[in-house]
């Protein structure tokens, strides 16, 4: 099969030629449709994220069809659509699983980082870790995770009303769509000056949006941040209300800078996501059937994933990128 493979540290995907995979007993074979492009994997490829498996072929938002399965796993999941997420096994007996914190897993493993992922043709993934995806695979891809995580976000953000998204990027684009049919108000913040990002957020319904300093127009229930700069939790502090939530919904941050208690203070908290677990997708996409999203995706051949993480990180592409084996 043909991957888009990552030999070290900072290094340019290589086109490679592999064996396909063999499910083991408890595994499926999907032929991959379609694989989203994620932020997460520009950390994984720059270094940030420090435990790649080496040789390790990224992507955790994975879309494909059953075309072989395990011993152990039932006939029924032949032939079905299938998305594989970034939470790719848990141990199912430390503390966190029992607690039903399975994100929080101490041996989890993860899809496209401590496995290998969905920049390929081919893929195997746990039965238990699959979801079945009903409608267009290219459109559901971003679902799996900048729809996952953006829904884990959403739900720590509580009922607001009045909510900020800091980085209008994938997950901002699906969970905005949410959180405004369940009749909240997105104010969405961009790097200074990207009035395209602005204009986009705004198109999809948002109340304002405008750069990540400014003040918006009310003061916010919460706020989600999504782009991976510290300085923006300071900024969100400031945009939040007495009692008020700040959300960090990525899996990298650069530094917080140091602030002054009282944007703290008036019992405003901060906390971050991480991960998610086979709930948070249940949940989603039977959310999804009742407010349904569009997704907005750039496509590319799965030869040009370079070019994809490349406008990913400079912030050439609104919504989200999505490469096709
Ligand atoms: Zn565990
Ligand atoms: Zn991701």
């Amino acid at each position: 099969m043909r991957a888009m493979v990552l030999g070290a540290e900072g290094a340019p995907l290589r086109l490679e030629q592999l064996p396909t995979p063999t499910p083991d007993s408890q595994q499926v074979l999907i032929k991959i449709t379609a694989c989203a492009v994620c932020r997460t994997d520009l950390h994984v490829l720059d270094g940030d994220l420090t435990e790649p498996k080496l040789p390790l072929i990224p992507g955790h938002e994975i879309v494909g069809e059953v075309v072989a399965i395990g011993d152990e796993v039932p006939d029924a999941l032949m032939g079905k659509l299938v998305g594989v997420p970034w939470l790719g096994e848990t141990c199912g007996q430390c503390e966190f699983c029992l607690r039903g914190e399975e994100n929080l897993c101490d041996s989890a493993r993860f899809t496209g980082y401590t496995i290998d992922g969905g920049y390929a043709e081919y893929t195997v993934a746990h039965q238990h870790f699959v979801f079945e995806i009903f409608g267009d695979p290219l459109h559901a891809a971003p679902l799996l995770c900048a729809g996952l995580i953006g829904y884990r976000c959403l739900r720590m953000a509580g009922d607001a009303q009045a909510l900020g998204i800091y980085g209008f990027g994938a997950a901002a684009h699906i969970i905005s769509q949410v959180a405004i049919s369940q009749g909240r108000r997105i104010h969405a913040f961009t790097r200074p000056g990207d009035t395209e990002a602005q204009q986009f957020a705004l198109d999809l319904g948002a109340t304002w949006a405008g750069n990540s300093g400014d003040t918006p127009p009310e003061s916010l229930d919460a706020a989600i941040i999504f782009a991976p700069v510290g300085e923006l939790v300071v900024d969100a502090l400031k945009a939040v209300r007495k009692g008020g939530i700040v959300v960090c919904g990525g899996i990298h941050m650069s530094p917080i800078p140091e602030f002054a208690y009282e944007l703290l203070w008036g019992e405003r908290t901060i906390c971050s996501v991480a991960n998610l677990t086979r709930q948070d997708g249940d949940e989603f996409f039977a959310l999804l059937d009742k407010h349904p999203v569009t997704t907005h995706i750039v496509r590319y051949p799965l030869e040009e994933a370079n070019e994809a993480l490349d406008d990913l990180r400079h912030g050439r592409l609104q919504g989200a990128a999505v490469l096709i084996p």
